[in-house]
């Protein structure tokens, strides 16, 4: 039997033709990629200097060597792969109702799934490049690369990944509120709603519905027309293209 406020999300899927969604780490939980904030996160773990220390630009650049180190083991999950939240976005890019998904994710999990509009706020850990050169490199050389990874000309590989003090990749950010300014439907998933600037995009919605699909409250008050509280792969697995 189907739950009232799935019936609700799948009344207004029905109903869309531009939907945006727009979604957090929560979309990745079910791909086994730990969230950055929740309580089982990665901030909780211990390490020797706080994660949200090391995955900043200035401790990039200080102290390379600790940031691999970290950034390997728990950022670049490359077995990941996606899950049903993933795989019902793609079917709905498909079937022409999802015009655009935003991410924060870095993992390219929406792409695997085989969506094809993705707007990645956040970057990327499948683009790295030479900090001298500009040649780009894969996942792969980074993870497989002993410590630092450093490129054939001799500079230092850094990941296309948007890292604390650093702006929002600016040409995604401009795609994304564009996207955000044109949909009939925005879903908002897996996310608190609290990295700045990335909350900020709610306010270019000017469309008719606003949903929510999150486990936890958010903990910026937006006024939705649905709030669904649980998690997101098994609100997708639900719906139906
Ligand atoms: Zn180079």
């Amino acid at each position: 039997m189907m739950d009232t406020k799935i019936k609700r999300l799948q009344e207004i899927i029905n109903e869309s033709h531009q939907i945006v969604f727009f979604g957090g780490a929560g979309v990745s939980t079910e791909s086994g990629i730990p969230d950055f904030r929740s309580a089982e996160g990665i901030y909780h773990q211990n390490y020797k200097y706080p994660p949200e220390e090391v995955v900043s630009h200035s401790f990039f650049m200080r102290n390379p060597e600790c940031f691999y180190e970290f950034y390997k083991d728990k950022m670049l999950n490359l077995n990941a792969r996606p899950n049903r939240a993933h795989a019902k976005l793609a079917a709905l890019e498909w079937a022409g109702k999802v015009s655009a998904v935003i991410t924060q994710n870095i993992d390219g999990l929406h792409q695997a799934a085989g969506s094809k509009k993705v707007y990645e706020l956040h970057g990327s850990v499948h683009r790295n490049y030479c900090m001298k050169c500009h040649k780009l490199y894969d996942a792969k050389y980074v993870k497989d690369s002993k410590g630092v990874p450093y490129c054939t000309c001799g500079g230092m590989i850094k990941p296309d990944v948007v890292l604390y003090e650093e702006a929002l990749n600016d040409k995604a950010r401009q795609q994304a509120t564009n996207m955000i300014s044109q949909a009939d439907t925005l879903i908002i998933g897996g996310t608190s709603l609290s990295v700045y600037p990335a909350a900020g995009f709610i306010d270019y919605f000017i469309g008719k519905n606003l949903v929510l699909i999150n486990k936890s409250m958010t903990t910026k008050t937006i006024r939705t027309i649905l709030h669904i509280e649980d998690p997101i792969a098994e609100v997708f697995s639900q719906i139906k293209v």
